[in-house]
């Protein structure tokens, strides 16, 4: 029982054989998916794929976020929290992906710190988590971790490449890490953080259609993959890839409070 915690499946990648991607995943264990939304239109796409029956062995269960990536922060539309707050209503299981990317900078950083804001925000008044995505931005992440924890939120640093500081300070506020095929690279710099995370506070993600784990790197990623990003992980910490698929996917089911339906 392996869950992709982050996978972006109405990405047009996917587009003619989505189908045959979740049969994939299903043959090789993958028994749910968070399927992440980049923007609010995006997120009433995902609304429309989720549910399946993982019972019948052939589809993962889908469930879906509503957020607005720090990419199109300046485009997020107005009363942001509020718009957020509908989704929850109608059964998102996490708001995002929200947060900060000073690499690329699409979006001037203060409205990047305002949607993000906004989103802890509707975290704070929903109950949801939220799914933060961060690049080159450790110094003012870890000041918004510890605000959104002061409210009560908690969130998850995905596709976390191994700051250890940043790393103390998500286990501290009671937030988690989610590892992506990113852990197979040579060039991964996160070992340590691999290793040190305690058991219980982090998560696996493919990141797709992005970033496939090797020896499949540079072909489009899917929930199929996951099973290399465990193994990886396993050997990293010296653990069994059991222990290591027990362990996330408990983390999984209840850091996004998605138990039920998940019963074989
Ligand atoms: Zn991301
Ligand atoms: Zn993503």
């Amino acid at each position: 029982m392996l869950i992709d915690t982050h996978c972006h499946l109405t990405h047009e990648r996917f587009r003619d054989d989505l189908p045959e991607v979740l049969s994939n995943a299903a043959r090789v264990g993958v028994t749910g998916v968070i399927a992440v939304a980049s923007d609010l239109d995006d997120a009433r796409v995902v609304e429309g794929l989720v549910g399946g029956d993982p019972r019948d062995g052939r589809t993962p269960r889908i469930w879906g976020t509503a957020g607005v990536h720090p990419h199109t922060a300046s485009k997020a539309p107005d009363e942001l929290p509020e718009r957020l707050g509908e989704f929850a209503d109608r059964g998102a299981v996490a708001l995002g992906e929200c947060g900060l990317d000073y690499h690329y900078d699409l979006s001037p950083r203060d409205a990047q710190l305002q949607v993000l804001d906004d989103h802890v925000e509707a975290a704070r008044s929903t109950g949801l988590p939220l799914v933060v995505h961060c690049r080159e931005a450790e110094k003012d992440m870890k000041e918004v971790v510890r605000g959104a924890a002061r409210r009560g939120v908690r969130g998850v640093l995905h596709c976390f490449p191994g700051d250890l500081d940043l790393l103390e300070v998500a286990i501290e506020s009671d937030w988690r890490v989610s590892f992506t095929g990113l852990v197979t690279f040579s060039s991964f710099a996160g070992v340590e953080a691999v290793r040190r995370v305690p058991r219980d506070r982090y998560m696996l993600e493919t990141d797709g259609p992005y970033m496939a784990p090797v020896p499949l790197r540079g072909r489009r990623n899917e929930p199929a993959l996951v099973p290399h990003i465990r193994d990886r992980v396993a050997e990293i910490r010296g653990e069994s890839p059991d222990d290591v698929e027990r362990d996330t996917t408990a983390t999984a089911l209840s850091f996004f409070g998605i138990e039920e339906g998940m019963t074989p």
